[in-house]
C-alpha cells in the first residue's frame, strides 16, 4: 500500500524525546519490535524514550519509509468516490 507519513515535529522520534525525562516504555521490549528489524539483544528490558527516538529516527532511514517531516496534516475528508483529500501544511523536506 503506497504510504506518506505525516509529521509535524522536526525529525522521527521527537514525539518520544519531548516526553519526560525518566519515561521508559511500558512493555518488556521484546513485545516491541518493529518489523523486520527487532531492537538488538543486549537492550534494556525496558526501553528509555530517547532510545526509542534514536532507533525510530534510524528505522526511518533504513527501511526507507516516505516520512515528511515539519509536515502538519490540517484536515482529512473522505467524498462519496471514496477518496481522501488530506491537506498538509509546511511541507519543510522529504527525508526518503
Ligand atoms: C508512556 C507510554 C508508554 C508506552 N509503552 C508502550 C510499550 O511498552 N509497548 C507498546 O506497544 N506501546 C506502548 N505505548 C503505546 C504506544 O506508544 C502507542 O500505541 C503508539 O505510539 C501509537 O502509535 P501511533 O503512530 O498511532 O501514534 P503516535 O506514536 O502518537 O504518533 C502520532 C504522531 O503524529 C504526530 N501528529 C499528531 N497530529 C499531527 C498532525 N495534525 N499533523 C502531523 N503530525 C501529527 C505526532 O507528533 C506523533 O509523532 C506507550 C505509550 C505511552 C504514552
Amino acid at each position: 500500500v503506497p504510504t506518506i507519513i505525516i509529521e509535524k515535529n522536526d525529525r522521527p522520534g521527537d514525539s518520544w524525546r519531548k516526553r519526560y525525562k525518566s519515561l521508559c516504555l511500558h512493555d518488556p521490549v521484546w513485545y516491541d519490535h518493529l518489523p523486520y528489524l527487532p531492537f538488538p539483544d543486549h537492550w534494556p528490558v525496558f526501553s528509555p524514550k530517547d532510545k526509542i527516538g534514536d532507533w525510530l529516527e534510524m528505522y526511518t532511514k533504513v527501511m526507507e519509509l516516505n516520512y515528511w517531516t515539519k509536515s502538519e496534516a490540517t484536515s482529512a475528508t473522505y467524498d462519496k468516490a471514496k477518496e481522501w483529500t488530506v491537506k498538509v501544511t509546511a511541507m519543510a523536506r522529504r527525508l526518503s
